[in-house]
């Protein structure tokens, strides 16, 4: 099976008659063949008007790239004989920053003779006969053509970009597992039923993912639902609350947010409330924080959205109240933004300290703030992303004297267990199989993640809880 991740291009390598177009057709849709034969029946009298070949390549040429600035899927179906041109295609692909194969159709000689002869218009015999003897150095010179992968055509899987090599990391995960821990991530709460079985059906996901293996439990701190999950009018609790309801559920899983906004408290009401969590959880708060972006709940509430300097010493100032309150006695605390006189909370945290995750990957001022204060920080992204992220905050931590062991990866995602069709799915789900998951989960592990976050896609009952399980069970 041919994995060919979702956006690339495609470029079709081999004879008259070696099943190129037929396979192209085959495998993808109709829009995404861009082909040379059909462009010189548009531009010229039939796919054969070998006259109109100049212009239809004129054309080729920009429909490639207007579809590749597009970022679409495009294959390119020509004979691919030309060094030249192959080259060329790859160097666009690279301007565009989108993966580029080969593919080449290694038909035995005399079935392009026979499949080309049985056409209402075949090719020239003499020129086949030519294109047959090139055919040998063409396979040679293919692979030096700068392609990403060069495939012999074959049934074709079209995949998320971030499950191309899914499946050889899952087989590494079988035979050498490494350990990963998860968080279920719960971003919206429109499900069947409407309100009146919101709390019991977040109690069951709550039961269901402790037992699948979940180590963290996390909402959103927000208060009208958030754009790119849904709208704003839909249901929407505040999470600290629900983190309370959650405690009450379970017995093991941490619980947080992911994260509060720091502008939505008063931070020592805050700090407060977390170590409330904490007693009544047996211990198990994480404080999840940053610097708030959501400006339209802060209208709405009619609450002051500073601007992202003044945010940021605000997360700071927290930063470092936070501990204050946690900790014994009732030290007067002077921060840039935020002054409180006494930074006293008892009972104090059954945790010696609450671990405080901060969250979002901004690299000159959030991720230097999770290698000064943060106990964890929590990314987004493809592995690639993860390990430039990573990058920047060890330099970081260089700078602080901080030992990156000591600062949690965490890692955050859309996911969808299954075959669903791409475009049934919200935006930012990788769809893919459980093994797809676990090898995708695989190379974030060695990227560094340590806490994989997961925003289950079709969430609102317990069963995608349990098939995801199955992941959890491959790095347990
Ligand atoms: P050209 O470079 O001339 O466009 P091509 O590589 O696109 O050639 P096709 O048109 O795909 O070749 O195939 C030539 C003929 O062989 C077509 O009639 C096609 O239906 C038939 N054919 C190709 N592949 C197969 C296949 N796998 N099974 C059955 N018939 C096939
Ligand atoms: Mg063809």
């Amino acid at each position: 099976m041919i994995r060919l991740p979702n956006p690339c291009l495609v470029v079709l390598v081999g004879p008259s008659g070696s099943g190129k177009s037929h396979w192209a057709d085959a495998s993808f849709l109709a829009g995404q063949v861009v082909s040379a034969d059909r462009l010189r029946a548009l531009v010229g009298e039939g796919e054969h008007d070998q006259r109109a070949g100049t212009d239809a390549f004129a054309v080729l040429d920009l429909v490639l790239d207007r579809r590749l600035k597009r970022k679409l899927l495009t294959v390119v179906d020509t004979l691919g004989l030309d060094q030249a041109r192959r080259r060329q295609y790859v160097a666009l692909a690279r301007r565009h920053r989108m993966p580029v194969v080969a593919v080449t159709f290694d038909a035995p000689a005399a079935e392009c003779r026979a499949r080309n002869a049985h056409r209402h218009r075949p090719v020239p015999a003499k020129v086949l006969a030519a294109q047959l003897k090139q055919w040998p150095s063409v396979l040679d010179a293919v692979g030096e053509d700068g392609f990403d992968a060069v495939h012999t055509a074959g049934p074709v899987k079209i995949v998320d970009p971030q499950l191309l090599t899914a499946l050889d990391s899952a087989r590494r995960q079988q035979e050498e597992p490494v350990p990963l821990d998860f968080g279920l991530h719960v971003v919206s709460y429109t499900w069947p039923g409407g309100p009146l079985e919101i709390g019991a059906r977040l109690a069951a996901i709550a039961r269901a993912a402790e037992d699948a293996g979940f180590s963290y439990l996390s909402v959103m701190d927000h208060f009208l639902q958030i754009p790119g999950i849904g709208r704003r009018w839909e249901e929407m609790l505040d999470g600290w609350t629900t983190l309370g309801y959650v405690a009450g559920c379970t017995t093991r899983i941490k619980l947080l947010t992911l994260v509060t906004g720091v502008t939505y408290r008063n931070v020592a009401h805050l700090g407060k409330i977390a170590a409330t969590l904490d007693v009544l959880s047996g211990g198990r708060a994480v404080c999840g924080i940053g610097a708030a972006w959501n400006d339209d709940e802060h209208h709405a509430y009619g609450w002051r959205f500073p601007p992202v300097k003044e945010r940021f010493k605000l997360l700071e100032d927290a930063l470092q109240l936070l501990p204050l309150m946690w900790g014994p006695g009732a030290p007067a605390f002077e921060g840039q933004v935020v002054n409180v006189p006494e930074a006293i909370c008892y009972p104090r945290p059954l945790q010696e300290r609450i671990p405080i995750l901060i969250g979002g990957s901004g690299e000159k001022k959030t991720l230097r703030l999770v290698a000064r204060y943060g106990d964890a920080c929590n990314l987004f992204g493809d592995v690639g992303t993860v390990r430039h992220k990573l990058a920047v905050l060890h330099r970081h931590c260089e700078v602080f004297g901080r030992d990156p062991a000591d600062v949690r990866v965490t890692q955050l995602s859309g996911v969808f267990v299954g075959d669903e069709p791409r475009a049934v799915m919200p935006s930012r789900v990788v769809v893919g199989s459980v093994d797809e998951h676990i090898g995708r989960y695989r190379e974030l592990a060695e990227a560094g993640v340590q806490t994989a976050f997961v925003r289950l896609a079709n969430l609102g009952d317990t069963a995608p809880v349990h098939e995801f399980g199955k992941v959890i069970q491959a790095f347990g």
